[in-house]
This record gives structure tokens, C-alpha cells and sequence, in this order.
């Protein structure tokens, strides 16, 4: 009995030996180079004001533009940035995507690709009046750069193009060919930047690098993390819908029979409800928390989050309990669309539902489908795809790459004392085409705590606009 005691304990203290190594010695990676940082043009501010000013709302769904705004924004770039026009060339594809190739003096790397693009989402009309600024009208004040698209997307276009005409002034030439991608229809059909990526694997073209809109800087609810944490986003989460019908012979509302099509519908909703996909920690998401981990403030969080071998279901748990980090472990299912009925005392005899997902890689459209019919197991349920569209998880890029690594480094330049991290995209962005061309897709932007995406007050700060200016300077300049 006495060996068995002494077994155990030894054997506890080897345990707790191994949790506080680990724990102490997940160190932060406080490496930061030192580099000159050049303040925003003179004019910069003026143009993001002006690019706002031009009201690129993205096309509704049969690609219709707004031909006579679209092109005054082509005239306004040519006359901003006349260096840019002068020395890269441009080819226009599909009417309003722009491709600028800035030719390096070493032709032997692969290009690197830096993309934005420029068309923005309606401002709803009845939401105007709760907005401090005229949605459209470029308004600079208390420290902010006003309106529509000055985060989503143009803050991007704005400072690649700023950044970019800086460097030709001082007679800069990059060694490694640089593109700038410029798309025109993010927000709706992300026709043009497909078509682009078409057009480059035509020409069998492969890039190094490919920077896009997506991750960003935090510094509200890190909890036990003091830090501001930019979040890099090295992978989106897959797309579809599911229509869920039910039928069953409707009737006079005085007769009810014992389960109406709503009533069945409602049962399988419930179910689903019920039974959420289970968690799944990925490849970014774990690297996400060994990154954050070594800058937490709260020794037993640390201790837990260095050692995922023997917490990881305590973690998943404590994740799954808040939506946005429940959407990082999890293929979520949500149901945004129900149904049914058209009279007060008439029952329906058809009740629909949509069910949206968001796929977690490694899991598909397929995975998902299959799971909901299980979950549901009901006959006098059929189950479709939402128009046939879907869009799989993309694959992810490796945080041990180059292009991680060199994002990384740039973001540690740019930003003091910040936590650098992987992360998973919940949303789709252009970039996903290029993964088709690259294997160094990363998406970042940064801007912190950023408000207003898609919703009213979209503003920028002056001070990020210096920052999204010097990121994208050191990616030109190679540093
Ligand atoms: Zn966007």
C-alpha cells in the first residue's frame, strides 16, 4: 500500500512539474524590430475623404453598376496617384477590377499580391438619421475619418495606394515584383476578383504572398491579456445554406389534425437546436491560443492553455459558451428564414425553413448536410441545398510559413507591445480565389477595434490609417 502511495505521488509531482514547466516556459515573443516609420502624405487624408465622397455601392445581383460613379473613382485614382500611373501597369478586367504590376529587379521570386477593394454596402436609408456623420459625406472629426467603406474596404485601397506613390516619389524600386489587386465587387458577387484570378491562371501565373482585408487588432475583452492582440487570419470557414420543407395537407383552421406542417418543421428545428455540430479545435485555432497564451496574465489560464494535452475539453468548453469563440471550434448552424402560412385560419400546407452554416475546415457542405438529416431523422422533412450555392472551407495557410512568419514581423513593426496570432475568418473575403495561385494567403488590416462594418458611424481613426499606411510601406519595401 505504501509503494502504491508513493507511486501516486511521485508520479503527481512529475505531473505537476511538467504544467508549471510548460507554463513558465511559454515566454512571450517580444521581438521587435526597429524601423523607421514615415508619417501619412500630406494629401492622404484628403483622398480617403474624397474616395469616400464617391459612392461605389456594390452591384445588386446581375452586376449591375453604377457605370458613371465607378468611373468617375477610376479618373479620381489617375489623378491622386499620377506616379502610380506613370510607372506600373495597369489591366483592367471585367470593366472595374484593376490589376497594377510593379515590376521588381529580381524577376526570379514569386510576385507578392496586396488587394483591397473599393465597393462599399448601401447605407439603409431608414438608419441615416442615426448616423453622426453624413454617411457619404467624408466628414473628418474627433480623430476619425467618416462614412461608408472607410473601413470596408477603401482604409486598404487608400494606403496601398498612398504607400505605394510614397515610394515611387523617393525613386524606390521593390526586388520582388509587386501586384496591387483592386476589386469592385467584394460585397456582392466577388465576380471580379474570380475573374482576375482566372485571368492570372490563364497566363499560369504563382504568387509569394497575398495580403487581404480580414484580420485585425483588438484591444477590448482580451480578458486576462493586457496587450492588443492582432488577430491574422490564415483561413475562412466554408458557406451553405439548407432549405428545410415540410409538407403535410393543410385545411380549415377549425379541424386541426394532430401535427400541421409548422408543427413539424418547428419539431425538426428544435432538434437541430439541440444537437449543435460538435466542437473541433483546428490547426489556426490551437495556434491561436498557444499565441495568446504566453501573454496571459492569469497563471491558471496560462498553466491550462500551455498545456492542451490534459485541458483541452475544459478549454473547448469555457470557448463554446461565448458566440464569437463558439464560431472558432465549431461548423455553426443557425436558422434565419421560417415560412409558413398565409391566412389566419387557413393551415398551411407547406412550412420552409432555411438553415445557414458556417463549415469548419476539415468538415464540407456534404458533412453538414448528412449531420442535419441524422439530427432530424425525420421522412416528412426534405432537405435541399439553398440555390445550389456553397462555398467549402478554404484551405488554411501554415503559421510556420514564410508568408505568416513575414506578416508577422511587419505587424510587430507596426504596432508596440502587440500579441501576434493566427486566426480563423467566420466571413468570406476576395482572397479566397487567390488560394488557387498562392500558398501564402493571409489576411490582415490594422485597424483597432474598428466599428461601424456594414452598420452606421463607420469610421476610421487617423491614427490606424497611419498604421494600415506604414504596414503596407514595409511589405513594399521588403522589411
Ligand atoms: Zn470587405
Amino acid at each position: 500500500m505504501k509503494k502504491i502511495l508513493g507511486l501516486v505521488g511521485v508520479l503527481l509531482l512529475v505531473l505537476v512539474s511538467v504544467l508549471i514547466f510548460n507554463t513558465l516556459g511559454n515566454k512571450p515573443n517580444n521581438n521587435q524590430q526597429l524601423v523607421t516609420l514615415d508619417s501619412l502624405p500630406q494629401n492622404a487624408i484628403e483622398h480617403m475623404s474624397a474616395a469616400i465622397q464617391l459612392k461605389t455601392e456594390t452591384p445588386n445581383d446581375d452586376y449591375q453598376f453604377d457605370t458613371a460613379t465607378f468611373m468617375q473613382y477610376r479618373k479620381f485614382i489617375e489623378v491622386s496617384y499620377p506616379l502610380i500611373h506613370k510607372s506600373l501597369h495597369r489591366t483592367i478586367v471585367d470593366s472595374f477590377n484593376y490589376i497594377y504590376e510593379w515590376k521588381g529587379t529580381d524577376t526570379s521570386i514569386l510576385p507578392m499580391v496586396l488587394m483591397a477593394h473599393y465597393d462599399v454596402v448601401p447605407v439603409e436609408e431608414s438608419a441615416v438619421r442615426l448616423w453622426h456623420a453624413k454617411p457619404y459625406g467624408g466628414e473628418i472629426k474627433e480623430n476619425y475619418i467618416w462614412g461608408r467603406g472607410v473601413l470596408d474596404d477603401k482604409s486598404s485601397m487608400i494606403s496601398i495606394l498612398e504607400a505605394t506613390e510614397a515610394q515611387l516619389q523617393k525613386g524606390f524600386q521593390p526586388k520582388q515584383t509587386i501586384l496591387l489587386c483592386f476589386g469592385a465587387d467584394e460585397e456582392s458577387s466577388g465576380k471580379g476578383a474570380t475573374a482576375v484570378v482566372k485571368y492570372f491562371k490563364d497566363q499560369h501565373k504563382r504568387f509569394d504572398l497575398v495580403v487581404d482585408e480580414g484580420g485585425e487588432i483588438s484591444t477590448e475583452d482580451n480578458q486576462s491579456i493586457k496587450a492588443p492582440i492582432a488577430a491574422i487570419g490564415v483561413g475562412e470557414k466554408g458557406y451553405v445554406t439548407l432549405v428545410l420543407t415540410a409538407q403535410k395537407a393543410g385545411g380549415h383552421s377549425s379541424i386541426p389534425a394532430n401535427h400541421t406542417a409548422i408543427d413539424i418543421l418547428s419539431r425538426a428545428i428544435t432538434k437541430v437546436n439541440d444537437n449543435p455540430i460538435p466542437t473541433k479545435l483546428t490547426t489556426p485555432i490551437k495556434a491561436y491560443l498557444k499565441s495568446i497564451s504566453a501573454y496571459n496574465d492569469n497563471f491558471f489560464e496560462k498553466m491550462a492553455l500551455s498545456n492542451l494535452w490534459l485541458f483541452e475539453s475544459r478549454i473547448v468548453k469555457s470557448l463554446s459558451e461565448q458566440p464569437t469563440s463558439n464560431a472558432l471550434i465549431r461548423t455553426t448552424l443557425v436558422p434565419t428564414v421560417f415560412n409558413s402560412g398565409v391566412r389566419d385560419n387557413v393551415i398551411p400546407t407547406f412550412a420552409t425553413a432555411y438553415i445557414n452554416s458556417r463549415i469548419l475546415p476539415g468538415q464540407s457542405s456534404k458533412d453538414v448536410f448528412d449531420y442535419v438529416q441524422k439530427v432530424i431523422d425525420d421522412t416528412n422533412i426534405k432537405i435541399t441545398y439553398y440555390k445550389n450555392y456553397m462555398t467549402e472551407p478554404s484551405p488554411t495557410t501554415d503559421v510556420n510559413s514564410k508568408y505568416y512568419k513575414r506578416v508577422e514581423k511587419v505587424v510587430r513593426s507596426v504596432v508596440k507591445d502587440v500579441v501576434v496570432a493566427p486566426m480563423l475568418m467566420v466571413g468570406a473575403t476576395d482572397s479566397r480565389n487567390y488560394r488557387e495561385v498562392s500558398d501564402g494567403v493571409v489576411n490582415f488590416t490594422p485597424l483597432t477595434d474598428a466599428k461601424g462594418y456594414h452598420g452606421i458611424d463607420e469610421r476610421m481613426l487617423i491614427s490606424d490609417f497611419q498604421k494600415c499606411f506604414n504596414f503596407y510601406t514595409l511589405l513594399i519595401k521588403g522589411e
